[in-house]
């Protein structure tokens, strides 16, 4: 393989950014971000940086295997055949499904979608992206006709205004968040950030409205009305350009009207509503940006088209710096929204519904059994397999028992499912666990293809690494079972670019301007073309070989009449609303150094160390109402299941809801699965779920003792209520705590610490008034493990501890430093990490700003590097800035 420098993009969210990687003759790979890529123009962020440490083999699914058996490729493409075909014959196409993912490339997608939309003759595959943007495509649909991101991330750089609705962009995309407040501090725009969280984007924020849950559509509609009646509608535009004007704002009067009345609809300060209406209706150049606050909601689609009705309005779309946009979470949710990998689309934007769409996909496919009507989006497609009514599902790149609501529910579907087929690249996923056949899938690194970013960009992805063991692209994978189902004649492509072209040519088929999405433009790459391809926005024509910056700017859209269309929409409570029993709403989301599953940042130990297990986040007052200590642990409780996680109390979550992060799964923690509590409701129109609103319960927790052990392996944790483990450079970290101590704890830890093997000493010390017990195993004079339990949780920081795991020896004095729990005079600790690009720590900030005077986020830039890379952590800079004193450095004191 290559050890030249190749360009490609990183595989997180849906940014986009360009990285260019290096193997290196010693293995590894020197992973820089690419200075000429239009989306990060030389930008990366913690989690792009720290790729390096994720592409190893650790973990690895490297076999085709069939009921945990290794085979060979042919049995395992043989097995899934006939196990489909079976089924199909037996059952009829809609018996079978696939659940697809936005990490998977363009080529991967349409070809999965082509198999079941066109040679199966079932719609029933969907995709991940299901969770995080559907809501957004059925607001485009409605309002222009097709699925179009008018503008590019330019635009946010040019607007005025600039108005984030659910979005923590600081965290979830955060080199195009730092793009634009570079671009802020030129242009003086302002920035209204709209969440009912103060979120650290709201740090940045000229104004913050933190608004009661559910009730966007209320302040949008609001907004509206106030538009009309300040005289700020574009009435030339309205009327030359959109329909259904008048519908809306019947709609909008039959909610709250008027400042006053909005403003105690949606908990907010009038001044603060009157601020925001006010700017919004006097700055041409307005963007609004939503993301997952918007679309995981039960109303995500009437919240899309109450935003989108505004920009209508005022005719604020498709031009520079103004108009709606939405976000995407994933590398290439855009890219499965173009060949169809939602159930409710067919292909190259094309309609499932409409029949001339379907006869253009058959006839150009050559189709045997085209899908005529939308088939199951994700929630109700793991519902139909708990029912039995499909009985074979081939789940790619995705982990659907953990990132799926009620997921309790999803694993015991899988559990009774017929066949389950899983392709990955990970051998062992919660979902794996439930795979009757596992298919070893490239990863990131390996894979030749495109995708898109969230402005339309098309960009290659590129290998830099050969493929390990016997895994292959999904590409091939699916293309493979697809000849041995009997579909030979419409899978036969050599390469990515094949596809590709086969993909590009379809988008041009019959369109002739009437469809948005058109790459025929690519359609006639040769291979070496293919893989030069520069980033270019689509639609790309012959005639516009360059692609296009912006649409829709010119008025026309893509409904039958050319027109974009006014929604009429109405506030709607949440499907399920808080009561007596379950009083708190549960919010769900990202932190800022992990992604999805943690399948690939949980190999991270450079991103596994700025939050190291399950939390939530809980406002003070509803901690003491609920007997909640700040660090301990408490049980989140809806109708659906529960789990347990860290308490953080923290005045920026508002009263009456707490937030806790996706991505804790049975890899990780023992109880941290967010998704077993959240709601399966979704949203009527996008099918996506309403994850950002569950009614639930928060107790304490009650633990006898508390535990942190540091260990060269990864631990079995058996005897304790609770773990939740997370990677460290050449060791894990494993928090642990049970209900009643074991009563014999020197013989707990050797059960759980020692692995056999070479001969090892042990010291341990143990205080049973206190509860204090500290255990090491040292062997060949190295620390291979070390145990501090004490009877509440275990604070401290663990830097200096971690260090000694890299000696050669250890030292008398490092020995009775690991029984006191105390760090040794003189050593240094640089606390947790707070810069993950360069790994700078709390305590080593603190004191530089104390001994340094530093004052300000630049200066402590200057001094440590913290903050000059993604920026993403310049909020915790600020507060640093302000706080008191570094941590204590002993452990479970
Ligand atoms: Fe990757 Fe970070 Fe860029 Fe997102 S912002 S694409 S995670 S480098």
């Amino acid at each position: 393989m290559t050890t030249e420098a190749v360009r490609t993009t990183c595989p997180y969210c849906g940014v986009g950014c360009g990285l260019i990687a290096t193997p290196q003759p010693d293995g590894r790979v020197d992973i820089r971000p690419d200075p000429d890529h239009p989306a990060n123009l030389g930008r990366i962020c913690s989690k792009g940086a720290a790729l390096e440490e994720t592409i190893g083999l650790d973990g690895r699914l490297l076999h085709p295997m069939i009921a945990g058996r290794r085979v060979g490729w042919d049995a395992a493409i043989d097995h899934v055949a006939r196990g489909f075909r079976d089924t199909i014959d037996r059952f009829g196409p809609d018996s079978v499904a696939f659940y697809v993912s936005g990490q998977l490339l363009t080529e991967d997608y349409y070809v999965a979608n082509k198999l079941m939309k066109g040679f199966i003759g079932s719609a029933n595959i969907d995709t991940n992206s299901r969770l995080c943007m559907s809501s957004s495509v059925a607001g485009h649909r409605r309002a222009f006709g097709t699925d179009t991101v008018p503008g590019n991330y330019e635009d946010l750089e040019e607007a005025d205004l600039l108005i984030l609705v659910g979005s923590n962009a600081a965290w979830c995309h955060p080199v195009l968040y730092q793009r634009v407040m570079a671009a802020r501090e030129k242009r003086r725009s302002r920035l209204v950030v709209i969440d009912p969280r103060r979120t650290v984007t709201c740090d940045d924020a000229d104004l913050h409205l933190a608004i009661r849950p559910g009730t966007d559509v209320a302040l949008w509609s609001g907004l509206l009305m106030h538009l009309i009646e300040v005289g700020a509608a574009d009435y030339a535009f309205t009327g030359r350009a959109t329909a259904g004007l008048d519908e809306a704002l019947a709609a909008a009067a039959l909610g709250p009207v008027g400042i006053d009345e909005v403003a105690r609809t949606c908990d907010l300060e009038p001044g603060d509503v009157a601020a925001f209406y006010d700017w919004f209706a006097h700055t041409a150049r307005t963007v609004t940006l939503y993301s997952q606050g918007v679309n995981q909601s039960s109303a995500g689609t009437d919240k899309v088209n109450a935003i989108i009705n505004c920009h209508l309005l005022t005719g604020r779309i498709g031009t520079p710096g103004a108009g709606p946009f939405s976000l995407t979470g994933q590398p290439n949710a855009m890219g499965g929204r173009e060949v169809g990998g939602l159930a409710t689309q067919l292909a190259a934007h094309m309609n499932l519904e409409d029949s001339h769409h379907r006869d253009l996909v058959r006839t150009f496919w050559n189709a045997l059994a085209i899908a005529d009507k939308p088939g199951l989006k994700a929630v109700d497609l793991f519902a139909a397999i708990g029912r039995g009514d499909v009985k074979a599902v081939w789940i790619m790149s995705t982990n659907p028992a953990v990132s799926l609501p009620d997921a309790g529910s999803v694993a015991a579907a899988l559990a009774k499912c017929d066949l389950v087929v899983v392709s990955d690249c990970v051998e062992r996923t919660d979902t794996t666990a439930f795979a009757h056949v596992v298919l070893p899938a490239l990863a990131w690194g390996e894979k030749d293809g495109t995708v898109t970013n969230s402005e339309r960009r098309i960009s290659r992805q590129r290998a830099f690494l050969p493929p390990p063991g016997e895994a292959r692209p999904d590409w091939w994978i699916v293309t493979e079972v697809a000849k041995r189902m009997g579909f030979g004649s419409g899978f036969d492509y050599r390469t990515p670019a094949d596809i590709f072209r086969e993909h590009a040519a379809l988008s041009g088929y019959g369109n002739d301007g009437i469809r948005d999405f058109d790459i025929s433009g690519l359609a006639d790459l040769d291979d070496a073309a293919f893989d030069a391809l520069a980033p270019v926005q689509w639609p790309v024509m012959t005639d516009r070989p360059e692609g296009t910056a912006r649409m829709l700017g010119d008025g026309r859209f893509y409904h039958a009449d050319g027109r974009a269309r006014f929604v009429a929409v109405s506030l709607r409570s949440p499907v399920h609303a808080v009561n007596d029993e379950f009083p708190l709403i549960l919010n769900t989301g990202r932190v800022r150094d992990h992604w999805h599953t943690m399948t690939r940042t949980g190999a991270s130990p450079v991103l596994s160390a700025h939050i190291d297990e399950p939390f939530v986040a809980v406002h003070p007052g509803d901690a003491a109402r609920f007997g909640l200590a700040e660090g301990s642990l408490a049980r989140i409780a809806s109708r659906w299941g529960d789990m347990v996680a860290r308490v953080r109390c923290d005045d920026a979550q508002a009263e009456g809801s707490v937030f806790a992060p996706i991505h804790w799964n049975g890899r990780f923690a023992s109880r941290g699965l967010v998704d077993a509590v959240v709601n399966p409701v979704v949203d009527p129109i996008s099918g996506q779920p309403e994850a950002k609103h569950t009614p639930v319960a928060l107790s304490p927790c009650a633990m006898a003792w508390q535990a942190v052990a540091l260990s060269r392996r990864p631990l079995e944790v058996g005897g304790a209520s609770y773990w939740a483990r997370a990677r460290g450079r050449g060791f894990w970290r494993t928090r642990i705590a049970g209900d009643a101590p074991p009563g014999d704890w020197d013989g707990w830890a050797r059960g759980l610490l020692e692995s056999g093997g070479a001969a090892a000493e042990w010291i341990s010390y143990s205080d049973p008034a206190s509860g204090r017990y500290r255990y090491a195993r040292i062997s060949a004079g190295r620390l291979h493990a070390c145990l501090f339990v004490a009877a509440g949780p275990v604070e401290g920081t663990f830097d200096w501890i971690a260090r000694l795991f890299s000696a050669d020896t250890i030292e008398p004095l490092e020995r009775a430093a690991l029984l006191s729990g105390r760090l040794l005079a003189g050593a240094a600790d640089t606390g947790p990490i707070v810069c993950a690009c360069f790994s700078v720590g709390r305590n080593q900030i603190q004191a530089a700003i104390a001994q340094g005077g530093l004052a300000s986020v630049q200066e402590i830039g200057a001094t440590l590097g913290a903050g000059t890379n993604c920026g993403s952590c310049k909020p915790e800079l600020r507060n640093l800035l302000t706080s008191a004193e570094p941590l204590a450095v002993s452990v479970g004191e």
